[in-house]
């Protein structure tokens, strides 16, 4: 049987398979509104199991909805147990305004060593990744102790409710296993000479709270007869904005600030300056640490009044609110209820949108991706630290069945970040990532699962 170093050397040789299976997926316009029917995913999913299918690897797919495919397939090992979860997503948010776009948003156009396209980069690109794995592990016969899952999820792009939050409420034994690697992290810092990963261990969460502001009506030739909402919604939005957050130093990115050339230990009193200091040098990395140090709260929608010509009654506030993995939806209600204090006819209805979650960092399958990145990329001099994604994934749906999931695409050191325009005009993807990240979810298969 070939050994990992072997594996590892077909990626390369294979490495027009991958690049055509990457095309092929981008070019299925698996576009989710958000609103139904959309999305898509059956066709994308049965693209994904045919390629699968070629060489005898199981897939199936399997709609929670007409055209709303998730993908499953599976490489048993000798146990029969599930031990390695490889996921992704199969749907990808709109074009906005495709004019503004260089290149077909889905052609998969190839231009100075990238791919363009919506999907490129979030998700197709760990899922191409993911499947060239699965088909190297399969095609060269490696004997697994135990059984390796790849899925594809319908709807992450909307929040999941017809793809991962349907499976684990459906057919939760086929995706729950020990361990399982998603996007939400695996993207690099370079700082002070060194490259250090982002590990993505756990997700904050999101409320939405709509704020009911209530006046008195009148009419607006004699407004002193009437109360009128908007002066209070003026009050509210100032109060929002001059909330202090508490700082939080908890999060366990800030017990490892010396990898990134930060000494001072991090405190919710020194905290600020630490993120005033890295702006200059980091602004990316200095949003992250402000994210990363407490709950945010946003206003972002509003309305109110029924006609030019009266005094508005009701006005309504929509914030968006962004918790740490310990911060409950009590503690969020507790600061708004500070926040709004002694003020009449403001109401609130609070509701979850995304329970924050988190994996722990000190595992032994965190090890075992720094091990796979090591032997995939031949570099012995990369850091890492644990983070928090200020946005969701898929992933905070399978914390919750005991899974350690963590964020993690392998996207190679030379790829810049910041040109994958994730969700923007010119999304792409760099063709070294897809290599490296081919490798890294091998490696870490192998690693974990071949009988040796
Ligand atoms: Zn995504």
């Amino acid at each position: 049987m070939p050994d990992l170093n072997e594996l590892l050397a077909q990626v390369d040789e294979t490495f027009d398979d991958l690049i055509s299976l990457h095309r092929d997926l981008v070019r299925i316009p698996s576009v989710n509104t958000g609103v139904m029917p959309t999305g898509n995913e059956t066709e994308a999913a049965d693209y994904a199991s045919q390629w699968l299918a070629q060489d005898g690897i199981e897939a199936e797919v399997i709609e929670s909805a007409p055209g709303r495919g998730n993908l499953i397939a599976n490489l048993p090992g000798a146990s029969g147990q599930n031990k390695l979860l490889l996921m992704s997503h199969l749907d990808v948010v709109p074009v906005e305004d495709e004019s503004k776009w260089n290149y077909a948003p889905f052609g998969a156009e190839i231009e100075g060593g990238r791919i363009y396209g919506r999907g490129t980069y979030d998700c197709k690109g760990l899922l191409a990744c993911q499947m060239m794995a699965m088909r190297l592990l399969k095609r060269n016969g490696i004997d697994l102790s135990d059984n390796l899952v790849l899925a594809s999820g319908a709807d992450e792009e909307s929040g999941g409710r017809y793809g991962f939050g349907w499976l684990a409420e459906h057919h939760p034994e086929k995706i729950k296993a020990p361990y399982a690697v998603n996007e939400g992290g695996g993207t690099h810092i370079n700082i002070a000479g060194t490259t250090t990963y982002l590990l993505g261990v756990g997700e904050k969460g999101r409320l939405e709270v709509k704020l009911t502001v209530r006046g008195s009506s009148a009419h607006a030739s004699t407004p002193w007869l009437g109360d009128n909402a908007s002066y209070k919604v003026a009050e509210v939005l100032k109060r929002v904005e001059s909330y202090q957050a508490e700082r939080d130093t908890t999060s366990p990115i800030f017990n490892y600030l010396s990898t990134l050339a930060i000494e001072d230990v991090a405190t919710p009193e020194n905290v600020d300056q630490i993120i005033e200091d890295v702006r200059h040098r980091n602004p990316q990395l200095s949003s992250t640490l402000r994210a990363l140090s407490r709950m945010t709260i946003t206003p972002t929608m509003m309305s109110g009044g029924i006609k030019s010509n009266s005094v508005p009654e009701v006005c309504h506030i929509t914030c968006d609110v962004r918790t740490l993995p310990h911060q409950d939806d009590a503690y969020a209600r507790r600061e708004l209820e500070e926040i709004l204090q002694g003020m009449e006819g403001v109401d609130m209805d609070i509701y979850y949108m995304a329970v924050p979650n988190s994996s722990g960092y000190e595992t032994d399958f965190a090890q075992r991706i720094k091990e796979a990145t090591r032997r995939s990329l031949e570099r012995d001099d990369l850091n890492w630290i644990p983070s928090i994604s200020t946005g969701f994934t898929d992933s905070r749906f399978l914390r919750p069945l005991g899974t350690t999931t963590y964020g993690f695409n392998g996207s190679h050191p030379d790829d810049d970040p910041i040109l994958a325009r994730m969700h923007g005009t010119d999304e792409s993807i760099g063709i070294k990532s897809l290599m490296s990240g081919t490798k890294i979810m091998l490696a870490l298969a192998y690693d974990l699962l071949s009988v040796k």
